[in-house]
């Protein structure tokens, strides 16, 4: 089984012409829905087909409500902390070039505790995979890390967003990290000080992003997410997890995207799903997997709702 531990927000999304200017009042088409990287992440677990729980934060309110009927709609547990801060929310100005501003109010999510989560001790050590994104107190994530590793359970740390605070002490209890470019380039500027461009990421040769990889984590291994090119893996030489490679890329599925929100989370979700149903798999299918899931959840608009339904095992027929 998979356990996410992270945030739910409340989606509210104005489509605008263009993003308002400060003091102006515009018109937006609105819409709402769920959001937060560790809810969009529990949704793309369970229907990658993998039994998951999703431990949060939530308010007495009606977005605390919502979030409780959609996991019980998709079908995995939902276990929330209850919250006097407001469910969290995030407010979405997306203008006609696709371009966002995104405000958010953490509300609950800011006060998931670490005492909670160690409450939920069984849960954890019971687990195949856990999976942590820093959209939560860094005290919190770590316990959570902390308690899974401790009982040798595989430990995934997406590091997202980029501009979450220090996660030095966070990048030694995970097995594997999944930043996105724009993280992989905030973590090397901040904790190993390499400077590199996130524009440049994907260009650079294997080798040397392989080096970047190993500066950054001891024996953990890096997956770097590189959008509409694909994925990078590296490795520690002595945790190839069943490859036989050390690093390697692969290439993004072939598809019309049309709208890539939520392509790290979906990616983040398929890839823990593959681990736990498929836990003796070489980790290059585990990518592969993942990598087809999120390239299918780019096709729909929307972040939790376009996550598509399929497993390993389904992927594996074709
Ligand atoms: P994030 O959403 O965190 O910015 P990425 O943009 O790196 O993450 O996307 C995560 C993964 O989603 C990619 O590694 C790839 O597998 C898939 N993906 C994203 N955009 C596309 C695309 N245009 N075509 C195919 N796959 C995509």
């Amino acid at each position: 089984s998979v356990v996410v531990v992270g945030s739910f927000n409340v989606d509210h999304v104005w489509r605008c012409e263009s993003l308002p200017a400060p003091g102006a009042t515009i018109a937006g088409r609105y819409s709402t829905g769920p959001g937060g990287k560790g809810f969009n992440q529990a949704v793309a677990a369970c229907r990658a087909g993998a039994d998951t729980s999703f431990l949060c934060a939530l308010g007495d309110d009606a977005g605390g409500a919502t979030a409780r009927d959609l996991a019980a709609q998709d079908g995995f547990a939902l276990i929330a902390e209850a919250s006097s801060e407001p469910t969290g929310t995030a407010g979405i100005y997306v203008d006609a070039r696709g371009r966002n501003t995104i405000v958010i109010g953490p509300g609950a999510n800011a006060a998931l505790s670490t005492d909670f989560v160690q409450q939920q001790q069984a849960l954890l050590t019971g687990a195949k995979v856990v999976l942590v994104q820093l959209e939560s107190p860094v005290q919190t994530i770590e316990a959570a890390l902390a308690v899974a590793r401790e009982a040798g359970v595989t430990t995934v740390l997406n590091t997202a967003p980029a501009d979450a605070p220090s996660t030095i002490g966070l990048l030694k209890l995970a097995d594997v990290i999944t930043p996105n470019e724009t993280e992989f380039a905030a973590l090397l500027g901040r904790h190993v000080g390499e400077r590199v461009d996130a524009n440049d990421v994907a260009a650079l040769d294997g080798a040397s992003l392989h080096a970047l990889c190993r500066k950054l984590v001891g024996n953990g291994t890096v997956v770097v997410t590189l959008g509409s090119v694909g994925v990078f893996v590296s490795h520690a030489d002595e945790h190839l997890r069943g490859d036989t490679q050390p690093y390697y890329r692969v290439g993004a599925e072939q598809v019309q995207a049309i709208d890539t929100t939520g392509a790290g989370d979906a990616f983040n979700g398929a890839l823990v799903a593959s681990l736990a149903q498929v836990p003796d798999a070489p980790f290059a299918r585990h990518v592969r997997f993942a990598n087809q899931f999120a390239g299918r959840s780019t096709e729909k608009e929307g972040a939790a709702a376009a996550m598509p339904r399929f497993t390993p095992a389904d992927a594996e027929v074709k």
